[in-house]
């Protein structure tokens, strides 16, 4: 993990390059980083960007390896973070996108509220075709999806995302997950349920009856029919989401996977895919046009999960809960959606309020907490504890959790954490620095008893 804080230089392309000082840095961050951008952090990197525009120098960023991506001054004011000769930014680096996108990116992973309609596809006449987030869900750079949302929105309201002590049956988890479509809304007052394939080897004939399921509603102006496929899936080959070596769904159009490129076949985990159905023109037959993948915990847990990290963090929370069983009960929650509270109350049609908010706080930092611990069903205790895993030990990674933690603790009410590190203490063993977070956990689990 090379990219940091510390991999900033000043200086003129292919001469000997200055490494800004760690308060030069901290400016340049908060000023044109992707959560910063307010007004007060803007004016105090002004002088940093003037010293180097009179010098007639750049910023140079090494989150990537190739020495060539920049920040170039201008107006003495301001930065581009990408000019014609250099190459974009790392996804991981602060300069990936600018508060403006940011915001964008974290509204699109609030949780979808039920008494809106999802609103996926537009009418052919005024369709774009997909979006950047159609195409990919590998980084946290690009919006998420629409159809990702609806995802999200079932496995939320569903109950998979919360697990008890003792796991139900697959076929009850998945059934739990599709039962929510009855409600959400696709478009208009059209009820999800209504346009749902939810058993692969019955696509076909899904397909071949979607003239006449579509014939029944009134489609809104400006949208068209469609519908969507949630399956479980072992692998994405060749363009297909396979659900079993028989049954496959070919889907035209891109296929997202969730924090990575590819979904190969794995012998411990299944995944969850959603697909849209519909047509790609008035006279062509229904298809599945696009999709969206996410992994599951393991073929006995559906689960929605991110990392091999969190993976790691989830079984050992598991055991302390089946250790703990009867004596103090527990529930362990993986969130999918943006905590947040700032920015609430404007939409994304708002651009002037945003502006302003921007321009008084900075941008939004993602505030998605790995994991939360309650103690009581449904209300919150004083005890309820949330859990950081600390997977990377890049100093950018670091320094976004501690400006993180503190705002996710605001955000779920004042409650505690308890981080879960891989890397640090480094005169540890990794079992040592595992046996910490046991350790911490234990003792919030003893406090809550008391
Ligand atoms: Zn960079």
């Amino acid at each position: 993990m090379r990219q940091g804080l510390g991999m900033l230089w000043v200086g003129k392309r292919r001469e000997k390059l200055r490494e800004l000082s760690p308060s030069e840095k901290r400016r340049l961050i908060l000023a044109f980083g992707r959560d910063g951008g307010a007004a007060v952090a803007r004016e105090e990197a002004k002088s940093v960007v003037a010293a180097a525009q009179n010098g007639g120098q750049w910023f140079f960023c090494a989150c990537n390896a190739d020495q060539n991506t920049v920040l170039v001054p201008y107006e003495r004011t301001y930065v581009h973070r990408r000019v014609a000769s250099s190459n974009a930014h790392s996804d991981r680096c602060p300069f990936a996108v600018d508060p403006v996108q940011q915001l964008a990116i974290v509204r699109s992973m609030r949780p979808h509220p039920p008494e809106k309609a999802f609103n996926l596809l537009s009418d052919f006449a005024s369709d774009r075709g997909p979006l950047d987030e159609d195409r990919t869900a590998q980084f946290n750079t690009v919006r998420r999806s629409k159809l990702a949302r609806v995802l999200i929105a079932l496995a939320e309201a569903s109950g998979l995302q919360t697990q008890d002590v003792g796991t139900r049956s697959i076929n009850l988890q998945f059934n739990d997950l599709i039962s929510q479509a009855k409600n959400f809304k696709l478009v208009g007052e059209i009820p999800l349920a209504s346009m749902l394939c939810t058993y692969p080897p019955k696509l076909g004939e899904f397909l071949g009856d979607f003239n006449r399921r579509a014939a029944r509603f009134n489609w809104p102006r400006g949208s068209r029919a469609h519908g969507i496929v949630i399956m479980k899936l072992i692998c994405v080959e060749n363009r297909n989401l396979v659900f079993s070596k028989e049954v496959k769904v070919p889907v035209s159009g891109p296929i997202a996977i969730f924090g990575r490129s590819d979904a190969p076949r794995l012998k411990d985990r299944p995944y969850i895919g959603i697909g849209l159905i519909a047509k790609q023109s008035a006279t062509s037959p229904a298809e599945v046009i696009r999709a969206y993948i996410h992994p599951c915990y393991s073929h006995e847990n559906l689960m929605l999960v991110d990392s091999n990290y969190e993976r790691e963090t989830f079984d050992y929370l598991r055991d302390l809960q089946s250790e703990y069983a009867g004596r103090v009960d527990f529930k362990i929650e993986k969130p999918l959606s943006d905590i947040g509270q700032r920015f609430q109350e404007s939409t994304a049609t708002d651009a002037e309020v945003d502006n302003q908010e921007i321009d008084a706080h900075g941008a939004p930092p993602i505030l998605i907490p790995d994991f939360v611990v309650r103690f009581k069903e449904r209300v919150r205790s004083d005890n309820d504890f949330f859990v950081e895993t600390m997977g990377f030990s890049s100093q950018y990674y670091r320094a976004i959790k501690r400006r993180i933690i503190p705002e996710m603790r605001r955000a779920l009410g004042g409650i505690l954490h308890v981080e879960h590190d891989f890397y640090f203490p480094s005169d540890l063993t990794l079992d040592e620095r595992h046996e910490i977070f046991r350790k911490a956990v234990r003792d919030k689990i003893n406090k809550s008893s008391n």
